[in-house]
């Protein structure tokens, strides 16, 4: 509600926040949002959020709409930070470890998040068609809301996307084109098709506000931990967004007063099916060659490149944090463990987590008494075809 400009990532070029925005014109990078913080805090305190509802337009002062009946809700946020007993005890030295469950989000995932704002901002500012490449998750999430909005969703997949994610977009009413490629096949088609069909292109960082939906990782991680953030986090990382996102509501957070400059170890898993972040960091390098035959049964994690890439390594820098690969035998065999540890049948991408966990542990990178966060991003029960 107080967004007040929209600048370049890389640049640095205002963008009319007024107006739909892809890419930057210059240099074609993300977009960031940038809030009046003191403004928002005049009403947005510590004290307000304990009478507000339990969803992430809890925090609606640092999120983008301008008119709260553009608000395209499903009850999105506000999910489980669940202490786990019986995963910790099974892992070599003690931490406190909690699992982040994002799998009770709407269209059971963390792609709500940013599909909420999107879909809003995109009311909000005029458009009628969206469209999406997706590698799952995230066409589910802009069909349900779409659908909610009374917009048409437009929706490019590989042709090997979890079954559940192409029936759900399917039965949300969602133009679903099945591609023999990859995501990023998908993304090339939607640029070309786009003008001609008048759609606006809702790609995860190449608008600007999915970015802001998911940043309220960060902020209710800080709330349910109240205001003290972990140590370490972990995030299975595709495009990043989510990840970038929670690094930017630190940095709100902490102008806001909220919090102060300690930042936990961010830390980003990937499949050796596709890891061209892990690899870029583990080089050294800021932006990361794009990934060739990536393959792995965690769908969400099947992004041979992203756009944001230099903004995830950026904050894995300057959180002192670090990349993990894991194979997909690894994190398949995870979700059962996490499964029968602790009664939740998450996705092989929130899986992936615990072996890399036990890698960071052996490596000491996370040691006794950390307090250490694994995210579930997604649902199981979308990946019967990886049991
Ligand atoms: C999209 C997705 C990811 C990756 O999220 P990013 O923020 O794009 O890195 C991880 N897990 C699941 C289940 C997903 O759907
Ligand atoms: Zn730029």
């Amino acid at each position: 509600m107080n967004m007040n400009r929209l600048e370049c990532a890389a640049c640095g070029l205002e963008h009319d926040p007024t107006r739909l925005q892809n890419l930057c014109t210059e240099c074609e990078k993300p977009l960031s949002a940038i809030y009046d913080l003191d403004k928002a805090a005049e009403s947005l305190t510590k004290e307000s959020l304990t009478t507000r509802g339990s969803d992430l337009w809890r925090y609606r002062e640092v999120l983008p709409i301008k008119d709260e009946r553009n608000i395209v809700s499903l009850g999105e946020g506000w999910t489980p930070l669940l202490k786990t007993e019986r995963l910790a005890a099974r892992l070599p030295i003690e931490i406190d470890l909690y699992i982040k469950d994002e799998s009770n989000n709407p269209t059971q995932s963390f792609k709500a998040r940013g599909m909420t704002a999107a879909v809003s901002m995109a009311k909000e500012l005029g458009a009628r068609k969206l469209a999406v490449p997706s590698a799952g998750n995230a066409a589910g999430a802009l069909a349900a809301y779409a659908a909610r909005a009374g917009m048409e969703a437009h929706i490019y997949m590989p042709v090997d996307t979890p079954r559940a994610n192409i029936v759900e977009c399917e039965q949300s009413g969602a133009f679903v084109t099945l591609i023999d490629g990859l995501i990023t096949d998908c993304g090339a088609e939607i640029a070309n098709r786009k003008d001609a069909e008048g759609w606006f292109d809702v790609s995860t960082l190449k608008e600007p506000y999915r970015l802001e939906g998911k940043k309220t990782m960060g902020y209710e991680l800080a709330e349910q931990f109240e205001w003290d953030l972990p140590d370490v986090i972990l995030y299975p990382t595709g495009g990043g967004t989510g990840l970038i996102g929670m690094w930017k509501a630190f940095g709100e957070m902490e102008e806001l007063g909220w919090i102060d400059s300690r930042r936990p170890r961010m830390v980003s898993v990937q499949s050796t099916g596709c890891s061209p972040i892990v690899d870029a960091f583990q080089a050294g390098e800021r932006f990361a060659a794009e990934f060739k035959n990536a393959a792995t049964v965690a769908s969400g994690l099947r992004v041979p490149k992203a756009v944001g890439d230099f903004m995830i390594i950026d904050a894995l820098h300057e959180s002192e944090g670090t990349a993990v690969a894991v194979t997909d035998e690894a994190l398949t065999k995870a979700v059962k463990e996490i499964g029968s540890a602790e009664g939740l049948f998450a996705a092989p991408e929130g899986a992936a987590c615990l072996p890399a966990l036990r890698k960071l542990i052996e490596d000491d990178f996370v040691k006794k008494g950390d307090r250490v966060v694994i995210y579930n991003t997604g649902a199981g029960v979308k990946y019967l075809e990886c049991f």
